[in-house]
């Protein structure tokens, strides 16, 4: 069900900013994007007491918690689990939802246009619309490449892992791009679900894989890939992407290699919405943003998250969460005119998901890996599913399943 709920208190069009220090006098807080930057955000607001009306803005029926999408590709865990309903989690928060996509902002008059046609105004904005990936311009990535990034390209990979399994021909190979930690997840799992079926080959133009990733989560990556005879093809470039081919550059010349599907986890765009005056952004694409989180020159206009450029802070859930609670604060500051606080990462450790039933992790000066490290990232990811209603939802259907 769609609710569509304009914010209480709105302005006056012509009703300008007040100076940063003033509180606002429409104290309606817009946030557009409901991924782990804007929702946790509106959760965390929604607890102060005396907050601003507040108004989600977001197109999908589902919040998605990326870092277990590897577990419900492979079944490990359930949809309603991993992507539950806005309206599910919202309900009774006092959080207003608009299920539209934000199209432009025009910071003067502080008001926006959603590509349904409405107009709202704010009185302070945060931008939340995350990252999606990124094809460089190469031939046939956006026609032949599959993602990994939502539920439709969940349901097109098991299909695919289904057809594979069912042919069962000789030489079928899945190349994944990209030996980042979404790659490598992705190729452990893939492996474990095809059984043989297929080969898996992981593409990537560095020299190594997991080049940000702490040492042992890199050894522990590099064994689980040998475990499941992945190949990891370095140093080596994608010319081009063709249906059942890709064309690649490697120390030894071009190539080209037959495949039965390719799948491209490599690079990240940034396509915020227009706004007007233009936002300085970073060298890849995304908004310049002071440690309090505003926008360079903008006092009204926040960014959170993947789209928010901090130097030496990586895209991360685990960021994107951090910066939540913090711009919470910022946004009830910002109500009340009060001065805004630096957002200051703390860096928890980092977890990887390395085949059905296995991960490694480096956390709180531990370091451990296979099934029990499997079990305390699901854990430590549950009490990081959005909603305590939800969270117990999710507890109770693994104790079930335990019993
Ligand atoms: C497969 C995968 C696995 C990952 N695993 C991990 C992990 O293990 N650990 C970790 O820390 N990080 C992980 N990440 C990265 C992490 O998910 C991101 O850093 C995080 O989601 C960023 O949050 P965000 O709010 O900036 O963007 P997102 O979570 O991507 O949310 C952006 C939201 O904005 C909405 N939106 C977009 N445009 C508009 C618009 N114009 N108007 C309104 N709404 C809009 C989108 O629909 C979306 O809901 C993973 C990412 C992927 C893809």
């Amino acid at each position: 069900m769609t609710r569509s709920v304009a914010p209480r208190n709105t302005p006056s069009p012509e009703g300008r900013g007040p100076a940063a220090g003033a509180p606002s006098a429409n104290g309606a807080v817009v946030i557009v994007g409901g991924g782990f930057g804007g929702l946790y955000t509106a959760l965390s607001l929604a607890e102060q007491r005396d907050h601003p009306p507040l108004l989600l803005v977001e197109p999908q029926q589902r919040f998605l918690f990326l870092p277990l999408l590897y577990e419900l590709l492979s079944g490990e865990l359930r949809r309603w689990e991993i992507a539950p309903r806005y309206d599910a989690l919202l309900a009774g928060r006092g959080i207003a939802w608009l299920r539209d996509s934000v199209v432009r902002i025009d910071a003067r008059s502080q008001r926006l246009e959603t590509a349904a046609g409405r107009e709202l105004s704010y009185g302070q904005l945060v931008l939340a619309t995350g990252a999606r990936g990124h094809s460089f311009g190469i031939p046939g990535v956006v026609e032949h490449a599959l993602g990994f990034r939502t539920l439709a390209d969940v349901e097109r990979l098991q299909q695919l892992v289904q057809q594979l399994r069912q042919k069962r021909r000789p030489l079928q190979r899945i190349a994944i791009v990209g030996a980042g930690p979404s790659g490598v997840e992705l190729a452990c799992k893939l492996a474990d679900l095809l059984e043989g079926a297929a080969v898996v080959e992981l593409i990537e133009q560095g020299p190594t894989l997991l080049p940000q990733a702490r040492a042992f989560n890199r050894e522990q990556a590099e064994l689980a890939l040998q475990r499941r005879d992945v190949r990891l093809r370095s140093h080596c470039r994608v010319l081009a992407v063709g249906s059942d081919h890709l064309r690649l550059e490697t120390a030894q010349g071009a190539e080209q290699l037959a495949v039965s599907a390719v799948v491209w986890t490599a690079g990240l765009a940034f396509q915020p919405p227009a706004v007007e005056p233009a936002p300085q952004r970073d060298r890849i694409g995304r908004l310049q943003v002071r440690e309090t989180l505003q926008l360079l020159g903008q006092d009204r206009i926040f960014a959170v998250g993947d789209l928010a450029s901090l130097p030496d802070l990586a895209p991360t859930a685990q960021v994107a969460f951090q910066q939540a609670s913090c711009l919470a604060q910022n946004l009830m500051r910002g109500h009340r005119g009060e001065a805004l606080h630096p957002f200051a990462f703390n860096d928890l450790g980092e977890m990887l998901s390395l085949g059905r039933g296995e991960a490694s992790l480096v956390a709180g000066g531990v370091t451990l890996a296979g099934p029990a490290a499997f079990q305390l990232r699901r854990l430590a990811y549950l009490t990081r599913l959005p909603g305590r209603s939800h969270q117990l939802r999710v507890a109770a259907g693994w104790l079930a399943d335990w019993s």
